[in-house]
């Protein structure tokens, strides 16, 4: 034993909520209906569960910083009042091609970078070796491959199309598996004895 706990690294739009965009509105920002239930059941497995999100939008002048923060809190009210608890939100706001000059950098935290994946395993005491991520991107794929982590797409959200695109990103990286949505990620994690 280690004593550091496994992690279920999510992606947040289009993952555990409504792929719409770039969210400004803080009451466009809804979960999957099972959402909660999915996130409820691998908490009961033991896994710790974090968010992490892209969100170019600050950097490219969409919106502010505030409202992220605004939204994330919205995420953890919703769950909450569905009986679940998350562990930590991780975002990045920065974008080479943005034009808000404080967040217009190559950063280290952009998907599929692993900046944020290592900053939860620090804070939060991971073991990545038996962490996994889910998304609906091929960036989430690529941060997870990169971190060490098994990896899941999903086919909500961009997931459909992104799933055309396997084998022709200049990374030809694949997923451990794909699913339909969050909610076969906790059968799977079951059948896999993860
Ligand atoms: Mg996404």
């Amino acid at each position: 034993m280690t004593g550091k706990a496994k992690a279920v690294f999510l992606d947040r739009d289009g993952t555990i909520s409504y792929e719409i965009g770039f969210i400004d509105r803080v009451e466009d920002f809804k979960l999957y209906p099972y959402s909660a239930e999915s996130l409820a059941a691998l908490r009961s497995m033991d896994f710790k569960i974090v968010i992490v999100t892209n969100q170019s939008g600050i950097a490219r002048g969409f919106f502010q910083e505030s409202r992220v923060m605004e939204i994330n809190d919205r995420m953890h009210t919703l769950l909450k009042n569905e009986g679940v608890t998350i562990d930590g939100i991780y975002y990045c706001p920065h974008s080479p091609e943005g034009i808000v000059a404080e967040y217009v950098k190559e950063c280290t935290c952009r998907k599929p970078d692993i900046g944020m994946i290592k900053k939860a395993e620090t804070e939060l005491n991971l073991d990545l070796s038996s962490s996994i991520i889910v998304g609906d991107k091929l960036t989430d794929i690529e941060c997870g491959h990169n971190a060490g982590l098994k990896t899941v797409l999903i086919r909500t959200g961009y997931g459909k199309d992104e799933e055309k695109k396997l084998g022709k990103s200049p990374t030809g990286v694949q997923p451990d598996v794909i699913l339909d949505t969050l909610k076969d990620v906790v059968e799977w994690i079951k059948n896999e004895k993860l």
